[in-house]
């Protein structure tokens, strides 16, 4: 009798990733993870560290010497946001307009904070008049720029106007390396981003920022160990450049050198070089969706370029859709999120997929779908 023999090599699935993240990664990026690895404290890493903090600072307009890649993806960017910054009791004022600021609503309260969110209708931006007036004397007022969910941005610059003695906490995971975005300008008091959307890294990391205003009024000892900033600080981001790194955590080094390389290309690129691709591409997307037909979910004027959200046709069920995409065309393209979930599809052009020749091959493949819907 013979024991049958499992397959192992199963042909690499190599897919367009066009939905809401991870998206295709910037080839330089990918190619960095092929080279040898180094370990976390060699001073050829270091060096790697040192820029990759320093790129991230352009990448997010700041001047923040606390600027730096966590360990964790975008969520745990959101996680140290809060247990870094809220005591028991204090009032967290929460712009929320969908998911990811839902998601903050309940973190923030696992933290303690006493959460006011701001509901707004899924698909529009943040009303900042209804957001700084929630509260008299709010600790935080917290917002996501690019709201993956719906495809919407909301102007971050006049929450920071606007926010009075509060912390403005800004989610930039699918802005950060997509659309402008300028921390210190804006008046962000800490942010948190992640690699996998506009960045064009896979997910793993999550850029972080934070200013000596919001610094000071941290917590002394938040209740997670291996997302205090206090500590952090002496191996990364505070320490850069003093040769006087303290071991805290692994640094996953492959995936340093990723973002590394991303944002190194970036720059070559010039990042409003880059916004402008973004812009040009999304553009270019939501008019060939309306000209084959199809109606866009977020409010117009309010619409990002990197992530478009389209209502799914009467009749036609999206998943089918979806995995036609998928099996026929190797593309990947997101469902709705929450009660939009089989209403609306998301679309994303984010990063290396931010070009006019990904816009035609969606749009194609996507007429072709419903062709056969
Ligand atoms: C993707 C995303 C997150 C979460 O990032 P993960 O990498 O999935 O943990 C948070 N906020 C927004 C706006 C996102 O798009």
């Amino acid at each position: 009798m013979t024991t049958p023999v499992p397959s192992t090599a199963r042909p690499l699935a190599d897919r367009h990733l066009l939905g809401p993240g991870p998206c295709n990664p910037y080839p330089e990026a990918t190619l960095a993870l092929a080279a040898p690895l180094l370990g976390h404290l060699d001073p050829e890493f270091l060096a790697i560290m040192d820029e990759t903090c320093d790129l991230l600072r352009l990448a997010w307009g700041t001047d923040n010497r606390r600027t730096l890649p966590l360990s964790a993806t975008g969520s745990a960017g959101m996680e140290a946001a809060f247990v870094n910054l809220v005591h028991p009791g204090d009032v967290v004022v929460v712009a929320v307009n969908g998911l990811f600021g839902q998601r903050m609503c309940d973190v923030a309260a696992r933290h303690g904070a006493e959460v006011v969110p701001v509901d707004h209708e899924w698909g529009q931006p943040v009303d900042v008049e209804r957001v700084v007036s929630a509260h008299p004397s709010p600790k935080i007022i917290a917002a996501v720029h690019a709201e993956t969910s719906t495809g919407v941005r909301s102007d971050v610059a006049a929450l920071g106007a606007a926010k009075g003695d509060a912390l403005l906490l800004v989610d930039a995971v699918t802005s950060i390396g997509g659309i402008e975005l300028r921390a210190d300008a804006w008046g962000i008091d800490v942010g948190y981003a992640g690699t996998q959307k506009c960045l064009g890294v896979a997910p793993g990391l999550a850029p972080f920022t934070i200013n000596d205003r919001a610094f000071e009024r941290r917590v002394e000892r938040p209740s997670s160990w291996y997302l205090d900033l206090g500590l952090l600080g002496g191996y990364v981001g505070e320490a850069s450049g003093a040769g006087q790194r303290t071991y805290h955590h692994t640094a996953p080094t492959a995936m340093v050198a990723s973002l590394h390389a991303a944002l190194q290309r970036i720059a070559a690129e010039g990042l409003e070089n880059v916004w402008a691709r973004h812009a040009e591409a999304g553009q270019l997307l939501q008019d060939g969706l309306e000209e084959i037909g199809l109606e866009l979910f977020a409010a117009k004027g309010h619409r990002l370029p990197e992530l478009t959200t389209v209502r799914v046709p009467d009749g036609v069920d999206s998943a089918d859709v979806r995995r036609y995409l998928l099996e026929k065309h190797d593309i990947e393209i997101g469902a709705g999120a929450g009660q939009y979930a089989s209403t609306v599809w998301r679309i994303g052009l984010m990063g290396h997929n931010a070009r006019r020749d990904r816009v035609a091959l969606v749009i194609t493949a996507l007429e072709d779908a419903l062709a056969h819907a």
